[in-house]
């Protein structure tokens, strides 16, 4: 028997690869800065774990989408410049602006944020998005200048300080799309604008990780590099782009999404598998069962998945349950004596040497590499490295 107790199924994270991810991106968008992008539990990660690796390898600030994830950043002792940029009418910017959290101003909530800061007697920091092309939040061009015109107005009363301009790219993992060029020449025009009423933001910012990749092969790189980066899935170890692997990029996962076998048997030719007998064995075999599923965050569409054991790869077969899947091991004579062998061999879904990788798993969901590691749920621990 094994003295060490591990979880049961865990999602290792190792801290060293999200420093090298770190430090490599910061090195591509230097003399920028890096803001280290944590939402969603720092895509899956572990939201503080995660932004405190990144601000120690050299992350700037840090980034969510609500203002409640970075309140509880600050809940856990996290200094660091902080913005959140995702509001709704429920939003609490006193709490924002209390915990010294700079606000991403897209709209509406501008009022708000103005009054709330009135209220407590202090400036709140805001970063202005404009809507340069991918129509989701942010000021359009046309109402950006007279949002220009409000915030210096509120500027000047004390309310807000407009500290930032930033904007978000639609095809950044698509380097050839003229989208890219557009939108960064509207972004342009944007901060002229924001000049002409009398603004002077110090951070402007767009790049995402695919967008600070991008800029090495262009022709002006600081257009896409601005004074800072933000920068999510690339500090997690991950590429962006379809035609290129974490490798390819430098980067190294940090995510391995591992248990072990729990059940070895042997079966004949024949024999369904899982809900709705979708996999029949087509001889005898033996069977693993590896106690993970859709209710961990492995999609259920995913079929066909790899799993690793022992440092093989196979694939998942049938239906993926809540809290199971089944890998069909290829030959009969496997399960030794009361189905023993490999009971309690690590099984690996995918992890840091992307063997199997998160990418497999997202062909096989039809999905990006962000929503597989984004959605491995709470019951699974996060163990850190
Ligand atoms: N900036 C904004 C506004 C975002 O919403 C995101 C994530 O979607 C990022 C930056 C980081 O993007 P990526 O994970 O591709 O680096």
């Amino acid at each position: 028997p094994r003295t060490t107790r591990r979880p049961e199924r865990s999602a290792v994270v190792d801290l060293a690869a999200i420093r090298h991810n770190t430090r490599l991106l910061k090195g591509l968008a230097a003399p920028a800065e890096l803001m280290a992008v944590v939402k969603a539990d720092a895509y899956g990660h572990g939201a503080v774990a995660v932004a405190r690796a990144a601000l120690e390898a050299g992350a700037d600030a840090l980034g969510v989408a609500h203002v409640s994830e970075a309140i509880e950043l600050r809940r856990h002792g996290i200094q660091a410049p902080l913005l959140a940029w995702l509001h709704t009418v429920d939003t609490d910017f006193g709490a924002a602006i209390g915990n010294d959290i700079a606000l991403g101003v897209s709209g509406g909530e501008f009022e708000a944020i103005a009054e709330a800061a009135r209220a407590l007697g202090r400036t709140a920091r805001v970063h202005l998005k404009v809507d340069t092309g991918l129509g989701r939040n942010g000021f359009t061009m046309q109402r950006w200048p007279a949002a220009v015109r409000a915030a210096a107005s509120a500027q000047e009363a004390g309310t807000i300080a407009v500290v930032g301009i930033m904007t978000h790219l639609g095809a950044a993992d698509e380097p050839q799309a003229p989208e890219n060029e557009e939108q960064l020449a509207v972004f342009q025009r944007a901060v002229e604008l924001a000049q002409e009423a009398g603004l002077s933001p110090s951070v402007c910012h767009v790049a995402n990780t695919p967008g600070t990749f991008d800029a090495a092969d262009m022709a002006e790189p600081r257009r896409m590099l601005r004074d800072m980066v933000r920068v999510g899935i690339g500090i997690y170890g991950i590429s962006p782009f379809a035609d290129r692997s974490a490798a390819d990029l430098g980067l190294i996962p940090a995510m391995t999404l591992r248990t072990t076998v729990t059940n070895v048997k042997e079966v004949p030719a024949g024999q369904g598998v899982s809900y709705g007998f979708r996999y029949r064995t087509p001889e005898a075999t033996t069977l693993a069962l590896i106690p993970v599923g859709y209710a961990d965050g492995v999609p259920r569409i995913a079929t066909g998945g790899p799993v690793r054991i022992d440092g093989v790869s196979y694939a998942e077969v049938g239906r993926i349950a809540m809290d199971q899947i089944v890998v069909d091991l290829g030959r009969p004579g496997l399960a030794g004596e009361e189905g023993r062998n490999l009971l309690g061999a690590e099984a690996v879904l995918f992890g840091a040497d992307e063997n199997p990788s998160v990418r497999e798993w997202s062909e096989a969901a039809q999905t990006i590499d962000y929503e597989i590691v984004t959605r491995i749920s709470p019951r699974v621990t996060r163990e850190y490295i």
